[in-house]
Order: structure tokens, then C-alpha cells, then sequence
């Protein structure tokens, strides 16, 4: 018996528990006593039959009588049913439903001590699924009617909760994993895959303690420390192995960016406008990194708004005015991947005004549908469509410089002459593995080119391309608390900007929760904004009403019907109305988007496909509509959609909140100075996975839990890197043994 030992393989398992043990994605001994207790029952206090509430979860001594399995007629479903009796004669009900076994498990006539939910039915108080133990020493005390003062003796007794499924129940887990270490074979076996120094270190338990203290705790205490043990131990694993990608990167080369002074000067001065504090920091940043012989890998998180696009721009200036190494002819190249058409479009505009129309350097787009180059052969002014047979063509022979695009650029076709830099946008929206993907071209070149072209490259004197890893500059607009980048993001470098250009006015925010009546007062406010020439923005949750009662989809208006409703509104009847969403097609979204940024319309409906990027300066207003159907990043993404310029920008919020708690994350947006605020908020109130969705990031619940502390995360990150500095990490086998797992398993998700 193993770690990796199959469950079936030592215990009989039926169908149906099968089933559930894969719904709780458990297979191995390792899933099961990996599988952490939700919380623990408080045995610390025990009650008595006569002051037991509905609701109340309650320890009490008893008797178990009159225990009997019975099978409902109605549902079919089978239960166990038992009388519990104090020996002052108090009795309560008990009742495990799904769970005909107890019966045999429970004694008639013993003593024991039950834990768990006080119920109600049909005005009778009923104890549901408790947790039982058998008092094995039971005293006179506890037996008469005045075993109050013998609870000491129980406190000890701590019952691990875990989380239920169909068919597992958390007893059966319990009872599975107190078997499991109960065998001494197995915890001879047990190797601790962190180092014992570590441990010791930090104070923290070793493997086989942590297991015990974890499922089978004498103490609240010692849960703890297991359980910071456990998450000590995930994100100790998770900085390995960014500590150990971030080497690889280090160790292949790069190109040496690092060109005249003047490029930058004049690019600056091309801008009318002066770069901000933090801009200039992050420039810094970017400039020492490209300028080394190591590939730059950064993360720049800024906040919507806060400028990043020109910061990729001149990034890419930079590089594509440098020749590759050994080279006196050509040009580096830079490839910008944003996650929507819309997105890579604009940005392509943007990159075509400056560099350009005023650099002359060769541009293209290159997403799924829309192909076009910068400047097109009749004006120097104007872009052309061309084909993807050409386009390609002149990726791989240098001809063009930029390519922006959507994961089009990806896809196995694309080769470039000579990649320096690789953007990428929005880059939570990309799965890691198309975002190495981008990175990995030039490798993926010279495998495809191993034989044909090997002969051409070297005459070119390209030899020393070879193993050479473009830079790469990610970029999100999701603020990330400095824990939780560090855990997931380990393996690049960060630079921050939470600061938004001067001039910028905050947003004024205001929210409605149920309350429809304000809305007309909502829209003349809007109104007077619109009369100023200003336009508005309207955000749903949907595209088209649900087809239940109208009623109720009232609540949950759709941008189609919303459409409609605001063309017959008696504040925006004058008004022309946009309606943008993803059941649109590629050019009629394009067209919408492109009409509303020329102002033809005023006023754009759309859903959250509007989310990314996309900048209108004259947008001031937005009203956000079922506003507690979006996350708080992703409504502060939103928001930042009308701080695009000095004008005084309005955003207007209903929502239909249920509880307190979606109300007061809704308020936090209200209070937040920058999104970095709200991302904190979400992570201490909701936890990581609200800002990165648990799924994405592959970080337990536990370890998602444990990265809302900074000192656990710092001190695992500190470890991981001396680890993984000079190698030290090989000498311990066991560690050495989990990482391979680990990546095997990365490997083949
Ligand atoms: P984001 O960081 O959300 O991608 P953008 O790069 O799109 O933001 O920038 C938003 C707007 O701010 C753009 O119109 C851009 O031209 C402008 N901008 C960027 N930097 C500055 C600055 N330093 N001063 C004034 N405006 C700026
Ligand atoms: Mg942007």
C-alpha cells in the first residue's frame, strides 16, 4: 500500500461509490488523504436533549435505542432511524438518510457520543446524519444524569467534516482514511517530499503528523498546523516549478535590444501627451530587460486605463529598430496577440497611426477573417487587404515587421524570419498553453525547417539564432493581489501601474438594487450628458430575453429587448441606438463598433463583448444592467470603458442582488481607489478563484485559501528559489519525485 495505490485495490468499492469517488476526483490513497476536512465538529462542548435548538449543530452523550434500517415508500429511499436517550430520559430522534449500514455500525443499548445538525419536522426535533463515536470508557458520571462535569475527557474527540457527494458520504471517508492510517506498512512507506530542514525551519509537521492531525486531530491547533502545512507545501510545488521554467527561459538567449537613444526620443515626442510616472517605470523595466542577453518574461499588470497600449508600442519600436544579432540587414519583429477581433483591430489602428504613419514601419492584422498590411502599395497612407498566402509569406521573409492578431498568429502556419518580441494582451484570456505557443514560433521554425532550410539559415549566418526565446511583454487589465500573482505568475517578473493618466476624473458610481422606480431619474441624468454631445454605454447580461415569463426576465434585461425599450424611452427616443453582441457577425460587429466610435450612434447596447480594450473617448455614460451577474473585475473593466478622457464619466449600476453579501461586493466598487483595491477585496471576501477562476489557475481550495497570506506565500516562494538555484533541488529525491508528478501532470493536461 502506496500513496499512488489505487483505492479499489484495497478496499470494495461498488458502482456507485465509484461513481462519487470520480465526482470528488478521488482514485488514490494520495486523492483521499489529500482530501481536506471542510471544517471540524466542535466537540468541545457537549448539550443536553432538553436545550436543543432547531439549526444548533450539538456533541451530546446517549444511548442508542430502538435502531432499525427502513426504506421510504414514496421515494424509495433507504434511511436509518434510532432513538437516542439520555439516561435522565430525554429522548430525541435521529435519522441517516441514504445510510442503511449505520444500523449495523450502531449498538443498541451503548453509550455514545453524537454529533451534529439539530432539525425539525413536522414540529419535532430530529438530529440529521450526526456523526457518532463510541464513549469506550464510560463512568458512572457519564452514564448518570450528571455527567455534566466529564467533558473534558471529550474534548478531545474532534470529527472531521468532509465535503459530501452522492453515494460518499463524509463518514465514509472518515472511516476509510482512519483505516488507511491505521496501517503501519503504509506509514513506514510515507517519504515527505519537503525537505526536512524546511520543516524545521518553519515549524511545521511532518507528512505523516500532518495526516493525523488533519483527519484525525486530538486539536483544533494541530488541524491548523497541518493545514498550513499542506499549503505551505502546494505553494512551495508551485514555485518550483515557476522558478524552475523561469531558469529554462534564462538559459536560452535572446536578442540584445538596445537601440539609439533618438528612437525613443522621438517617439515621445511623436505623443501628445507626457508618459506618467509609472509608465516611465515600467518602460525602464521593459528597456533593462530586452537589453540582456536573457529573454525578458514580464508580466505588466495595469489597471483599464492606465496606459499599457503605448508602452507595448514602444516596446516594439524598440525592437523592431534593431537588427537581429549578427546581422547588418534586416529587422527584429514583433508579434502583438490581443483575445478579440474588435481588440486586435483597434490595436492595429493605434500601432498604424504611430508607427506607421510617422516611423514607416510595415504592419499587419492577421485574425481569422480580416487580413490586411500597413501601408498598401498605391498610398502610403492606407492599409490593404491582402491574402493570407502573401501575408505569411512575408512573415517568414522579415518583409513585415509587426503582426497584431488573434490566435490566429498561433496557429502552425505562421513562421517568423526573426521574433524578438511577443505581446500579448489581455493575456488572462489566453489558456498557458497558447500563450507559450506564441513564444515557442521560433523553435516550431526551426523543426519544420530542421532539414529543408538548415543548409539557407546558416549560409545566412543565422547559426547563432538558434536557440533564441523572443521577449515577452503580458499584459492584463485584471489587478491581481501581489500574493496570488506571485503564486500563479511565479515564473515571470512584475511591474505594476495603478495609475491613471492626469486629468482622468474618477467615475461616478451609483448603485440600484431593486430599485426600478429610480430608473427614469437614472436616465434623465444620462440624458443631460447625452445632450452635451457625450455618449453612453449600456451593459447586459444577456443577448436576448429568456423565453420564461417576461416577468421576471425584467430583471435580467437582454441587450435586445433593452434595445427596444430605450428607443421607445421618452429620454432616448431622439437618440440612435448601437446593439452589439457575439451572435453578430464578425464584420456587422466591427461595423457597430466602428459606427459608435465615429458617434453615429449615441448610444451602444451590448454584452460583455465590449469588455476588452476597446477605447471611445467621447463614452462618458454607462448604465450596467443585472449588474450581480458579473464579476467585480470584470464590472470595473467595464467601468474603465468611459474613463477614456477628461470629461466627468458616469457609471450607473442595477442590480438585483439577493443577499447582503453580493450587495456589499457590488458597494466595494463604489469605494475601491483602483481595481488593485477590488481585486484585494474579492480575494479576502470570495477568495482567488473569483478573480481567476479556480479552473484556470489549477490551485486548490486549500492553497487558494492559504495565498491570502502574504508571509506563507513570500516564505515558500524564498525556499522554491533557493532550491532551484544551483540546482540544490536535485539532491532531494523525494522532492525530486513529486515535481516529476507534478509536471507530468501539467504536462498532459
Ligand atoms: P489600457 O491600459 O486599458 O490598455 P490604453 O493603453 O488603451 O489603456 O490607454 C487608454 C487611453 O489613454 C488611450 O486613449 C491612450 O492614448 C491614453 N493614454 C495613454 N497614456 C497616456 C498618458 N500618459 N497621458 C494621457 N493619455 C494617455
Ligand atoms: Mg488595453
Amino acid at each position: 500500500m502506496k500513496l499512488n495505490t489505487a483505492l479499489e485495490t484495497i478496499f470494495r468499492l461498488n458502482k456507485d461509490q465509484k461513481k462519487g469517488l470520480k465526482k470528488l476526483g478521488i482514485f488514490t490513497i494520495s486523492d483521499l488523504l489529500y482530501y481536506f476536512p471542510i471544517r471540524y465538529g466542535d466537540i468541545a462542548k457537549t448539550s443536553y436533549i432538553s436545550d436543543l435548538k432547531k439549526g444548533e449543530m450539538v456533541n451530546l452523550y446517549a444511548i442508542a435505542t430502538k435502531i432499525k434500517a427502513k426504506k421510504s415508500f414514496r421515494s424509495h429511499l433507504t434511511y436509518t432511524e434510532a432513538v437516542l436517550e439520555e439516561p435522565s430520559g430525554n429522548k430525541i430522534n435521529a435519522i441517516w438518510f441514504s445510510q442503511p449500514y449505520i444500523s449495523k455500525m450502531l449498538k443498541e443499548g451503548e453509550l455514545f457520543l453524537f454529533s451534529g445538525n439539530v432539525s425539525e419536522r413536522a414540529g419535532k426535533l430530529y438530529l440529521a446524519n450526526p456523526e457518532f463515536q463510541i464513549d469506550k470508557n464510560p463512568s458512572v458520571q457519564k452514564a448518570g444524569s450528571l455527567f455534566r462535569d466529564s467533558e473534558d475527557d471529550f474534548k478531545k474527540l474532534l470529527f472531521p467534516v468532509y465535503k459530501e457527494t452522492r453515494y460518499i458520504t463524509s463518514k465514509w471517508i472518515y472511516h476509510k482514511i482512519k483505516k488507511i492510517l491505521a496501517n503501519e506498512d503504509f506509514l513506514e512507506s510515507l517519504k515527505d517530499p519537503i525537505p526536512k530542514n524546511i520543516l524545521k525551519k518553519y515549524n511545521l509537521p511532518t507528512l505523516k503528523n500532518a495526516f493525523f492531525y488533519l483527519h484525525l486531530p486530538k486539536k483544533l491547533e494541530d488541524a491548523e498546523a497541518a493545514k498550513k502545512r499542506f499549503a505551505f507545501e502546494e505553494i512551495l510545488f508551485i514555485h518550483l516549478i515557476k522558478s524552475l521554467e523561469k531558469k529554462k527561459y534564462q538559459e536560452s538567449g535572446s536578442f540584445v535590444i538596445k537601440p539609439e537613444k533618438k528612437v525613443e526620443k522621438d517617439f515621445l515626442n511623436s505623443l501628445d501627451f507626457e508618459l506618467t510616472r509609472k509608465q516611465k517605470e515600467v518602460l525602464e523595466d521593459i528597456k533593462k530587460d530586452i537589453s540582456s542577453t536573457q529573454p525578458m518574461s514580464r508580466l505588466l499588470e495595469g489597471d483599464v486605463g492606465s496606459g499599457k497600449t503605448i508602452v507595448a508600442m514602444l516596446a516594439s519600436l524598440l525592437t523592431v529598430s534593431t537588427k537581429p544579432k549578427n546581422q547588418s540587414f534586416g529587422k527584429l519583429q514583433v508579434a502583438y496577440m490581443a483575445p478579440t477581433e474588435i481588440l486586435a483591430t483597434q490595436i492595429y489602428k493605434e500601432f498604424v497611426e504611430i508607427l506607421g504613419k510617422k516611423f514607416g514601419f510595415k504592419i499587419a492584422l492577421l485574425t481569422s477573417k480580416n487580413i490586411q498590411k500597413f501601408p498598401s502599395k498605391i498610398s502610403k497612407e492606407e492599409s490593404t487587404k491582402i491574402s493570407k498566402k502573401k501575408l505569411l509569406e512575408w512573415i517568414l521573409n522579415g518583409e513585415i515587421q509587426i503582426v497584431i492578431g488573434t490566435h490566429s498568429l498561433i496557429s502552425k502556419n505562421v513562421f517568423f524570419e526573426n521574433l524578438g518580441l511577443v505581446i500579448i494582451d489581455e493575456q488572462h484570456r489566453f489558456g498557458k498553453n497558447q500563450r507559450k505557443a506564441l513564444r515557442a514560433k521560433p523553435q516550431a521554425k526551426k523543426e519544420k525547417q530542421e532539414d529543408q532550410k538548415a543548409k539557407k539559415i546558416i549560409k545566412k549566418g543565422l547559426v547563432n539564432n538558434d536557440d533564441i526565446l523572443p521577449h515577452l511583454l503580458s499584459m492584463t487589465a485584471t489587478p491581481i493581489p501581489r500574493t496570488l500573482a506571485l503564486s500563479i505568475y511565479g515564473d515571470l517578473d512584475l511591474s505594476i501601474m495603478d495609475e491613471l493618466p492626469k486629468g482622468r476624473k474618477k467615475v461616478i458610481t451609483e448603485i440600484f438594487n431593486d430599485i426600478e422606480d429610480q430608473r427614469e431619474d437614472v436616465y434623465k441624468k444620462a440624458q443631460k450628458e447625452l445632450q452635451k454631445g457625450r455618449q453612453m454605454y449600456v451593459i447586459c447580461p444577456r443577448i436576448f430575453d429568456a423565453d420564461i415569463d417576461k416577468e421576471r426576465s425584467l430583471n435580467v434585461r437582454s441587450a435586445v429587448s433593452t434595445k427596444e425599450h430605450l428607443e421607445k424611452n421618452k429620454y432616448f427616443k431622439k437618440y440612435k441606438i448601437g446593439l452589439l453582441h457575439s451572435k453578430l457577425k464578425k464584420d456587422e460587429k466591427e461595423k457597430v463598433m466602428q459606427d459608435f466610435l465615429d458617434n453615429k450612434y449615441t448610444i451602444l447596447v451590448s454584452t460583455s463583448v465590449v469588455e476588452v480594450g476597446v477605447s471611445v473617448a467621447n463614452a462618458t455614460v454607462m448604465i450596467i444592467e443585472g449588474a450581480e451577474r458579473f464579476g467585480l473585475s470584470q464590472l470595473h473593466q467595464f467601468r474603465g470603458r468611459v474613463m477614456r478622457s477628461t470629461f466627468q464619466p458616469y457609471c450607473y449600476i442595477f442590480a438585483n442582488a439577493k443577499t447582503e453579501k453580493t450587495l456589499e461586493r457590488l458597494k466595494a466598487l463604489k469605494e475601491a481607489k483602483n481595481g488593485f483595491e477590488l481585486a484585494e477585496f474579492d480575494l479576502q471576501n470570495r477568495g482567488a478563484g473569483e478573480i481567476l477562476g479556480n479552473k484556470q489557475s489549477g490551485v486548490s481550495d486549500l492553497a487558494m485559501e492559504a495565498i491570502k497570506n502574504l508571509k506563507l506565500v513570500e516564505f515558500a516562494q524564498k525556499e522554491a528559489k533557493a532550491l532551484v538555484k544551483d540546482n540544490k533541488y536535485r539532491k532531494y529525491k523525494d522532492l525530486n519525485k513529486r515535481l516529476k508528478n507534478i509536471q507530468e501532470k501539467i504536462y498532459l493536461e
